[in-house]
């Protein structure tokens, strides 16, 4: 855990979120802005700054699956959805806790901005 980062007060429930899903170590949660009629945010419980540091194979594996099973029970499985890691500055990284963004619900385009 990490004292100040947002998704960690989230994990704590000191920053009120829209949980969709958790597990003992991830949790799934509403993304306040949505960029698609679907936006889910994916994170491991435990504190990773990023993709970029993240050295557990089997956390990014359990984190993975996990979001594979968000798009499931969001029923956007069968349509199609997209699964983002925006990772440091250019990455356009906002938050420093390692997140997939989950997005579907509309037809995406390629390439992202
Ligand atoms: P990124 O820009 O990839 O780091 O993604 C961070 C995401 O967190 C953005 O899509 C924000 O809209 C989202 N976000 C920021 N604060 C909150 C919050 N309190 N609850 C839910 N989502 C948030």
């Amino acid at each position: 855990m990490s004292e100040n980062c947002l998704f960690c007060k989230i994990v704590r429930g000191e920053i009120p979120s829209t949980r969709v899903a958790e597990s003992e170590t991830m949790l799934a949660f509403r993304d306040v802005n949505p960029q698609a009629p679907v936006h889910v945010l994916v994170i491991p419980k435990k504190h990773v700054a990023s993709l970029a540091v993240a050295d557990d194979a089997s956390m990014l594996s359990d984190l993975l699956s996990f979001a594979a099973s968000v798009a499931r029970s969001e029923e956007i499985e069968k349509p199609g959805y997209r699964v983002v890691a925006n990772t440091g500055p250019d990455g356009g990284q906002t938050v420093d806790h390692l997140h997939l963004h989950v997005l579907g619900g509309r037809h995406m385009t390629w390439p992202p901005g």
